[in-house]
Formats: structure tokens, C-alpha cells, sequence
């Protein structure tokens, strides 16, 4: 990241006349057309914090619609619970949703809250902060969000929303970019509170004004925005090109058991998944299916080799079928599992 040179310093206020005239139409258009989000009905701290972690790098419709959110707090309904949790369900639990660490950090903030605040969700921006897995941004979104606090919090959305609004033509993907951007949320948020503010920017930023496509003639800020050609900003770094990778995974059973295999590394330590080989170690006449899927940049083609008489390996167990359903899967190898369960059955029912 670039730090900013002699010619690039920080701003503190914006290039927008009437800030109090801007914050008024935000906030009326925002009572009017601001969508109903069960973290946009609760003050609890904790609650809001699961939203935000969960909404990193996944979307509202997946987080919503597939109860994830409600589900979640559900199994575990405050910080107390989570903290005493098992790993292995907080894994399960977070299934589906991918990068694991965020699950991993929840618990540890939990944790934290536990042994530092009694309990207790904290309220000034630096204890938030000081939380495992815990950024400036979801900081700044916990404490506005749950405590009205006059707090800047800039994700995606509203890092779009000001680069237009000020026109802001530097690449936004460095520092002094990220503290520019920051300087004038600070700026900009109500002294009276950011709840409404935050919420405001980020429904315009998802609705309104998106990276594809803006619709200024229903914007509530059209008056004060000074975007030139708003769909060539923000200004970013080109992304990577997606990488093509192959994976070669047994789905080795043997009666009512499947071989699974822990993971070690880092971004899905502890769950199970399908034990990977080389693919010179396959022999050649094993029945082989395949399927793709995405992580991160890489375009995975896994391929299925069905195969009996295996031993198993370091981090490798037998399971019992029954014992699948409360195993941490990813849900790549979580698909396979339940189709070959699901044919399986079909065949005794069929015999
Ligand atoms: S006027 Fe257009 S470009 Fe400016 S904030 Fe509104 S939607 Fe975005």
C-alpha cells in the first residue's frame, strides 16, 4: 500500500457544501425507502456484531434467506454461550458461509468479552476494536449501529458512495486512500449519532448507487454529489485473473463408514473434508466423477475417485454415516457426501 506522498494529505472535510442539508435528505429518504433487516431492529452488540462478521464477505440474500443469521443465534444466542461453545459447532454452524477464521474470531471475541468485560458487550469504539477479528470498519459499524455512536465506518459501499460524492479520482485500494475516505466519514457522521447515517450510506451504496449501475435521478444526495462519470469510480487496483486448479479426492467407504480428512491449514483448520491424493497416486481404473467450485481466485475442478480397500492416513478417520450430519464440512465435499448417502439409499430401497 502507498503511503501518501508531500502531495497528498489528508483532508479532513469533504468538498461538499451543506453537510446539514445532505445529512436531512439522507436521512428522510433513508425513513422512507431504508430496508427492514432483523440487525437493523435489535441494539445488541453481540447480535450486531454476528451480522457484520457474517456480512464480510457473504451476501445479504445468502445470509438472510438461508437463515444463517437466524440460525445462528438460535444455537447460540448471546456471548456466553458462544464462548463456551465446542469449536467443532461453531464450525458446523458456520457451514456454507466459507472463511472460516470469521467463526474461529467470533468465538474468540466472545471469549475475550467473557474474560475482560464480565460478560458485558463493550461500548467505546477502542474496546470494540481491541475484539479478535475486528477491524476499523466492523468497529466502527458495531458501535454506530448498536450504540448510536457518532462513529465512521467505511466498508465497499460507502467507500463507493464518497468517492463519488467528492469525486475522489486517486485508486482507493491504498492508505492514503483508506485514511482520505476515513477522514471524511468522520466528518461527515452526525455529532448526535451514526446509526441512521452509516445505515443511510450503506442502502444508497447497495440500491442506488452500485458499482454497475447508478440511479441519480432517485438519489437523495443528487444535489450534492460532484461525480463527473460515477461508473468510472472508485478508481481500484485490476483484480487477479481467476486460477484453474485440479483436486483429487477419495470417496472411500467401507459399510456404514467414509473416510474424511481434518484440515490443517489455515483457512479451514478442523473441518473434514474428502481426503485429497496426487494424482499418481489414483489408480487408473477408479469410477471418477467431478464437480467445480470457488475459493478465493482459484477455479477448482475436484475430481471423485470412488474407491474401496483404503488405508487411512495421518489426519484421516473413518466416520459412521450418522455421525456426518454434525461434522464441520466445506460445501464443496458436504455435496458429494450427501449425494453419494442419497444414492446410496436409493439403492437398498431399490434392491
Ligand atoms: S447522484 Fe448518482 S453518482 Fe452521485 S451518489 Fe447519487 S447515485 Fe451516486
Amino acid at each position: 500500500m502507498s503511503q501518501p506522498s508531500k502531495g497528498q494529505k489528508i483532508v479532513k472535510n469533504p468538498p461538499i457544501k451543506d453537510v446539514r442539508g445532505l445529512q436531512a435528505a439522507m436521512e428522510k429518504w433513508f425513513s422512507h425507502e431504508g430496508r427492514q433487516y432483523p440487525w437493523r431492529e435489535t441494539e445488541d452488540g453481540y447480535e450486531i456484531l454476528v451480522s457484520e462478521i457474517m456480512l464480510q464477505q457473504t451476501q445479504v440474500a445468502t445470509v438472510l434467506k438461508r437463515g444463517y443469521y437466524k440460525r445462528w443465534l438460535e444455537r447460540f444466542p448471546d456471548v456466553q454461550t458462544l464462548a463456551n461453545a465446542d469449536e467443532d459447532l461453531v464450525l458446523r454452524a458456520w457451514e456454507g458461509l466459507g472463511y472460516y477464521s470469521r467463526a474461529r474470531n467470533l468465538q474468540k471475541a466472545a471469549r475475550h468479552i467473557m474474560e475482560v468485560h464480565n460478560g458485558v458487550f463493550p461500548r467505546s469504539l477502542a474496546e470494540i476494536e481491541a475484539l479478535p477479528g475486528v477491524g476499523q470498519y466492523t468497529a466502527g459499524a458495531v458501535a454506530s449501529f448498536a450504540f448510536d455512536a457518532a462513529a465512521a465506518a467505511v466498508d465497499a459501499n460507502i467507500a463507493r458512495v464518497l468517492t463519488r460524492w467528492c469525486d475522489f479520482r486517486e485508486r482507493i485500494d491504498t492508505t492514503y486512500a483508506r485514511k482520505q475516505l476515513m477522514a471524511w466519514a468522520g466528518s461527515l457522521v452526525p455529532d448526535a449519532g451514526g446509526r441512521i447515517w452509516n445505515s443511510a450510506l450503506m442502502e444508497l451504496g447497495q440500491h442506488v448507487c452500485k458499482s454497475g449501475s447508478v440511479a441519480c435521478q432517485k438519489c437523495p444526495a443528487a444535489s450534492w454529489c460532484r461525480a463527473k462519470d460515477p461508473l468510472l469510480l472508485p478508481i481500484k487496483k485490476k483484480r487477479k485473473a481467476q486460477v484453474a486448479v485440479e483436486e483429487h479426492v477419495l470417496l472411500a467407504s467401507r459399510s456404514d463408514r467414509i473416510l474424511l480428512e481434518q484440515e490443517v491449514g489455515r483457512r479451514r483448520r478442523g473441518l473434514w473434508k474428502l481426503p485429497v491424493r496426487s494424482i499418481e497416486e489414483i489408480p487408473d481404473d477408479s469410477s471418477v466423477s467431478k464437480q467445480q467450485y470457488t475459493i478465493t481466485r482459484y477455479r477448482v475442478t475436484m475430481f471423485i475417485h470412488e474407491l474401496q480397500n483404503v488405508v487411512a492416513r495421518e489426519n484421516e478417520r473413518w466416520f459412521r454415516f450418522e455421525e456426518l450430519a454434525e461434522l464441520p464440512m466445506p460445501s464443496p465435499y458436504r455435496r458429494v457426501v450427501v449425494d453419494y448417502l442419497a444414492g446410496r439409499e436409493k439403492a437398498m430401497k431399490s434392491q
